[in-house]
């Protein structure tokens, strides 16, 4: 599943491939490519180049000179793939730039539309994005602020998926960074204190930073239900949370008030 810190990666691969070289074809292969029932910016497209491309938390901008921007949500289901050289022509892809020799193919997902720099200033989604954790400029301070700023009465780890706190964390980072800083997920915000916040946002933006450069998420415990904390050894817990039932994995001694002094034990 792509979170955050997959968007990024996507971001310096594509600016990587394609970037100032001239889109020379694009298509729309899939009949379920929302670009099907955009021609015309698909026909303005060719013969532009891409300038920048741009991660804001799970959403992907690409900027291309001719003043289009390529906007994309992967969701759930949706991914990326750069290929060079000749491919076979992928009939499932909702697009395919192609550039250089090289192709950028992108399938399925939650969002994909070409649109204008206004059109995307004016983006009810993206302007009500909390901070991304994986920008330059983030850092515990703007974090802790952020989380403070939410409905305190909310758990942790039904606030830290919510996108206008903080943009970027999905299920896998919101279970591996509580766990990291020993915090209890399901604790409302008004239990915990400044430190602890500050605490899990030190972890949770390490950990999505560390993912961009290795490419790999940490699975400490995600998905790791019933079998021993790599901690303190006890089995791993899950349960649905939030409106949306997601589910979070959680020590169920090593992490919240009644954990061993902090610091002790392990990392
Ligand atoms: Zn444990």
């Amino acid at each position: 599943m792509a979170e955050g810190d997959t968007i990024h990666r996507t971001a310096r691969a594509l600016e990587a491939a394609l970037a100032r070289k001239t889109i020379s074809d694009v298509e729309a292969p899939s009949p379920r490519s929302p670009l099907r029932r955009q021609g015309h910016r698909v026909d303005q497209l060719r013969g532009s180049r891409l300038e920048r491309a741009e991660a804001r938390g799970k959403h992907l901008l690409l900027h291309f000179d001719g003043g289009l921007v390529l906007h994309s949500h992967l969701g759930m289901r949706g991914s990326w793939r750069i290929s060079s050289g000749a491919t076979r022509r992928d009939r499932r892809a909702w697009v395919v730039l192609s550039a250089g020799g090289a192709q950028a193919t992108e399938r399925n997902g939650s969002h994909l539309e070409l649109r204008t720099e206004s059109e995307v200033r004016s983006d009810p989604r993206l302007r009500s994005l909390g901070p991304d954790v994986l920008a330059g400029d983030f850092d515990a301070a703007t974090g802790v602020a952020a989380l403070r700023g939410a409905d305190q009465s909310r758990q942790l780890g039904e606030v830290l998926l919510d996108q206008r706190v903080l943009a970027g964390i999905g299920n896998i980072y919101k279970s591996e960074a509580c766990w990291s800083a020993r915090t209890d997920p399901w604790l409302p915000l008004s239990e915990l204190g400044d430190e602890d916040l500050r605490r899990l946002v030190i972890e949770v933006a390490g950990l999505m930073r560390y993912g961009v450069e290795i490419g790999r998420q940490p699975h400490s415990i995600y998905r790791r239900s019933g079998m021993p904390c790599p901690r303190c050894g006890t089995p791993i817990s899950s349960r649905g949370q939030g409106d949306a039932n997601r589910t979070t994995y959680w020590c169920e001694s090593c992490q919240g008030a009644d954990a061993p002094q902090r610091g002790i034990i392990g990392a």
